[in-house]
């Protein structure tokens, strides 16, 4: 399939992905670009490969969490690159859970790089690039009304059981999720799902089997910290994650 030429469906187009019309009103294509972008886009390359690496990663937990209930906007995949996906509304937040301490939190807080959380721990921030997506307070929260009380505690509810599961799936992998971002979205019966993706481009994930501290990165931080081994480090988890799970399935 060919998306790349296909304007006049474009819905959005983000730093990573695109999103297409599909002929179905309450259906959208995503399609993962090989853009790496960090630090709001300031630092922008082109990586080989990284889309499909991480269209089949996100494809693949989706499905996992699917199997444990966890709604979600994933349908099947369409090509190597895409997925279809229910149209969801998207809600401008991220949604942040940490295991162990790292990145932002290290830096505004006097927090240790590396210590275990006492409890998963859950920022929210304002999805907004132009204001560099800032931390959210509960009472700012509330006064941007983003969300009612029940949406308020079904995002939290739904970002631990998420944390849960793809901690326990990839620690059998040998894997250690140290942080990651959710994006939430409202479908046209107005269930709540979790959106946009899940993959080494949204998540901290450290190597069980390498004791180097920069070895052991397998994520975005390579890229962030130039690192190289971007996508190498990407196609090791979604290897170990295909030594468990079948192939995602086609959308039909
Ligand atoms: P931090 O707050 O330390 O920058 O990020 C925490 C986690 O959320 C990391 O796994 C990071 O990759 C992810 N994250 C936070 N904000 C963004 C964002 O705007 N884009 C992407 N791709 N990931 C983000």
């Amino acid at each position: 399939m060919q998306m790349t030429s296909d304007h006049a469906n474009l819905l959005y187009e983000g730093k990573a992905k695109r999103v297409f019309n599909s002929n179905h009103s309450d259906r959208v294509l995503v399609e993962f670009k090989n853009d790496a972008t960090a630090f709001n886009a300031r630092k922008h390359m082109q990586l080989r490969k990284k889309g499909f690496v991480n269209c089949q990663i996100s494809a693949c937990l989706f499905e996992v969490l699917e199997g444990e209930q966890v709604p979600n906007h994933y349908l099947g995949l369409i090509a190597d690159t895409c997925m279809m996906a229910q149209r969801v509304q998207i809600i401008p937040l991220e949604v942040v859970v940490r295991n162990i301490a790292a990145g932002s939190l290290c830096r505004e807080t006097p927090i240790s790089f590396g210590q275990e959380l006492p409890a998963p721990l859950i920022d929210l921030y304002y999805k907004d690039d132009e204001m560099g997506d800032p931390l959210l307070t509960e009472a700012r929260l509330e006064l941007l009304g983003l969300l009612d009380r029940e949406q308020r505690l079904e995002i939290s509810r739904l970002a631990l059981k998420v944390n849960s599961v793809l901690s326990t799936f990839l620690d059998k992998l040998q894997l250690t999720l140290v942080d990651f971002k959710l994006e939430f979205g409202c479908n046209e019966s107005g269930q709540l799902l979790v959106a946009d993706e899940i993959s080494p481009d949204t998540c901290r994930v450290w190597d069980q089997r390498n004791t180097d501290l920069d070895g052991r990165i397998l994520d975005k931080d390579r890229f962030r910290k130039d690192l190289g081994g971007v996508v190498e480090a990407y196609e090791e988890i979604l290897k170990r994650i295909q030594g468990v799970c079948s192939k995602p399935r086609i959308y039909r």
